[in-house]
């Protein structure tokens, strides 16, 4: 029996789903290609960024597939050659498909503001997040105090989430550094009126309240215009600091406007109602133009649903239509709070936090087993340094 191969390409959660959604069909020959052999998962990367476990974050991508028939393989794919049916990688290594799915993700924009891609700090990769920690240590060490403000971009999920969890990780890395403890400020600037602008209003109300209560500053409708080694001008007006966070902006990923893709208003790639970009190239995640993409949930869907749809082709059976499915909200700031949202329900505090948790190990669930699942999940609790001061400081 001849197989049909299938190149999927990017190791998130759309194209990590969809691999092992597929290879329990002996029908066909899955190959997934990407350019990290780490599966990040987003969610508690802000975590990682203060204290937490990197393990929490970072998963080799060899995990998932140990004892499936999925042939990973590691490059940047950047040409595709539609006639041939190849996908051409960065290396120069050419993989032929029958059926193409593309889940690379998005990019980090900066919008063409001066300064912010040589000075800002971001947390959307591993090596970004040890950049970050690095030089929140390396203060601590050089100046023996704290940065006078730590600025944070990005009024959406994960700058909030970084700014509710920064107050508490500055305080014990004071301490474990032996420095007396000294107010910070902690500043979150969003261009919008508002934090969360695609949100409810009443969400915007609860996190702000929340934030407040934290000493997070908050400048709602500024926006950033430069940034230099020492300062980031926001409205006009400077604000001093070493320590910017850029979490404001992504864009798609440039691999589709490279090679020619139909893209909407919104950057998105235009596909059809079974996500299917043009003939066997099917579109998933952050890349397509569905109503809820950006989250990790619609994502790990979409991949389950592509997966699904070859299935029932390879069976004779015709496809299912796409059906977006109205995603949970569920964002912690600080400790042991978090704010979960879906439609029109709302709860927050502890049981939110719950929530995100049960929401973690549900997800982690999506990838493994129940068991290794839990064992994954349980990296959530714990910290870690790499630093050498705070590892006698925790040691002591
Ligand atoms: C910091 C942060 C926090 C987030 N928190 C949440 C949250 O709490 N809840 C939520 O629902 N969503 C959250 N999101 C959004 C969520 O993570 C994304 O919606 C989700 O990752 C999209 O999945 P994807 O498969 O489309 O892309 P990704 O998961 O980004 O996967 C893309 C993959 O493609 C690879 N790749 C990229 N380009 C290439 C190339 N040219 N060749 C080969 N491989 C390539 C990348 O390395 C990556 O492995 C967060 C995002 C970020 C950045």
């Amino acid at each position: 029996m001849k197989k049909e191969r299938v190149l999927i390409v990017g190791g998130g959660f759309g194209g990590v789903k969809a691999a092992l959604e597929l290879c329990d069909d002996n029908r066909f020959d899955v190959t997934l290609l990407s350019d990290d052999h780490n599966f990040r998962y987003y969610p508690t990367l802000y975590h990682a960024a203060t204290g937490g476990k990197r393990a929490n974050a970072i998963i080799p991508l060899a995990t998932f597939f140990a004892k499936r028939s999925v042939t990973l393989v590691t490059g940047t794919a950047t040409t595709l050659d539609r006639k041939a049916k190849t996908i051409t990688t960065s290396q120069g290594e050419v993989h032929d498909y029958d059926t193409l799915i593309l889940a690379l993700g998005v990019v980090t924009n900066y919008f063409g503001i001066p300064g912010l891609a040589e000075f800002s700090y971001g947390i959307k990769s591993a090596e970004q997040v040890e950049r970050f920690k690095a030089h929140l240590h390396q203060q601590l060490v050089d100046d023996h105090k704290p940065d006078l403000n730590y600025v944070i971009v990005g009024g959406g999920p994960t700058g909030i989430e970084l700014a509710g969890a920064l107050p508490q990780y500055l305080k014990q890395l004071m301490r474990s550094h032996g420095i007396q403890h000294r107010q910070v400020h902690i500043d979150l600037v969003e261009a919008a009126p508002r934090l969360m602008p695609k949100a409810p209003r009443d969400v915007a109300r609860v996190l702000s309240r929340r934030l407040r209560r934290l000493g997070v500053r908050l400048h709602v409708g500024k926006v950033v215009q430069g940034q230099t080694a020492n300062r980031l001008t926001v409205s006009g007006k400077p604000i001093q600091s070493h320590t910017v966070i850029w979490t404001a902006g992504v864009t798609n990923n440039p691999f589709f406007s490279d090679n020619g893709f139909v893209l909407t208003k919104r950057g998105k790639v235009a596909t059809d109602i079974y996500l299917q970009a043009e003939d066997n190239i099917f579109v998933l995640g952050d890349n397509a133009n569905t109503p809820h993409s950006g989250l990790a949930q619609t994502a790990v869907t979409d991949g389950k649903f592509v997966a699904d749809n070859l299935k029932r082709r390879i069976h004779g059976r015709s496809y299912k239509s796409y059906a977006a499915e109205e995603p949970w909200n569920v964002i912690p700031v600080g400790k042991h709070w978090a704010f979960a949202s879906r439609g029109s329900f709302r709860t927050y505090g502890i049981l939110g936090w719950f929530l995100r948790e049960a929401a973690d190990l549900v997800a982690f669930h999506d990838y493994e087993p129940w068991q290794a699942a839990g064992k994954q999940w349980l990296t959530e609790f714990g910290s870690e340094e790499s630093c050498q001061i705070c590892q006698t400081a925790i040691g002591e």
